[in-house]
């Protein structure tokens, strides 16, 4: 028997509220539009204005884009809808274009609506790099949808890149994605912030947040709350039932460790790090205060 093909359906946007993303002031500042759109579209074209459809959210993995595009279908009301670059990406040729067709298809039907598109480089490479012209039809499909956009229909599709260097110019042409924002790694007072949200639910008792989040400078808010969880199995494997700050110390030692062990060292750079390290060891010894 044929398979059928899989239905698309809304997903939960989950429980993602607006004060769940921490720092990312910009960003927030920049969708609070497009949620305004969502909410009252007719406040806006009856003015003639012209609101952004198409928003890429762009910078490194772990920042909060997709937490951004939930937090903004709950504040607006909207259906959510998303699919990930990647999967386009393995389907078998023509399949890919007809996936992204029925999206949109769906998602007017269920409008106000949200369509989020993550990974966005993977359908979204400049064409002509593609051998079997399969992404290529992805992607033209992508654009023609976003040139039938009627600002009517109440639909706004929010990609999301780690590269924008890396994407077909004629996605960021004016009418496509024409709102570009950056959502880089937190600073110091966004890690304050992110680090309150994700131990807001947990017992932590007398730990100096401020110093924390001093130690964790680019640390993504996905790794903060990694880090957050790894303070909670730490305490719950001393079989406390509080969260202390030797457990965010041990924590933030697996987690940054984690981050070092994940990209690989050439040994020029090993070198340099050895010297480095010998130096702290060195400096301890002497001083010993
Ligand atoms: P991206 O889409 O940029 O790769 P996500 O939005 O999927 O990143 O973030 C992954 C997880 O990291 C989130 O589910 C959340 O727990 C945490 N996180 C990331 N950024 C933030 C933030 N600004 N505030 C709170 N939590 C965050």
């Amino acid at each position: 028997p044929r398979k059928k093909t899989q239905k698309i359906k809304p997903q939960a946007s989950g429980s993602v509220q607006w004060h769940d993303v921490a720092s990312c002031e910009d960003p927030k500042y920049e969708l609070r539009e497009v949620i305004e759109f969502l909410r009252n579209p007719k406040q806006f074209t009856k003015l003639g204005a012209k609101v952004p459809t198409g928003v890429l959210l762009y910078g490194p993995p772990g920042t909060g884009k997709t937490l951004l595009a939930k937090a903004c279908a709950n504040e607006g009301g909207a259906a959510f809808f998303s699919a990930s670059g990647s999967a386009f990406a393995e389907m078998f040729v023509g399949l890919g274009a007809a996936r992204m067709r029925s999206i949109f298809k769906t998602a007017r039907k269920h409008a106000p609506a949200i369509i989020f598109i993550d990974e966005l480089d993977a359908v979204g490479a400049k064409r002509g790099t593609d051998f079997s012209g399969e992404r290529d039809q992805t992607l033209n499909q992508l654009l023609v949808e976003m040139d039938g956009f009627d600002v009517s229909k109440n639909v706004v599709l929010i990609g999301a890149s780690n590269r924008l260097e890396s994407l077909d110019p004629a996605l960021l042409r004016p009418g496509r994605f024409d709102r570009q924002i950056l959502v880089g790694p937190p600073d110091l007072n966004g890690r304050k912030e992110i680090l309150a949200v994700h131990s807001a639910n947990k017992p932590v008792v007398g730990v100096d947040m401020e110093k924390v989040a001093k130690e964790t400078a680019g640390l993504t808010g996905a790794d903060l709350a990694n880090l957050c969880n790894e303070a909670a199995i730490h305490a719950a494997r001393a079989k406390r039932d509080r969260i202390v700050q030797t457990d965010f110390d041990e924590a933030l030692e697996k987690v940054v460790a984690g981050l070092e062990s994940r990209k690989v060292m050439r040994p020029e750079e090993k070198r340099t790090i050895a010297y480095h390290e010998a130096g702290h060891a060195v400096v301890a010894e002497v001083l010993h205060d």
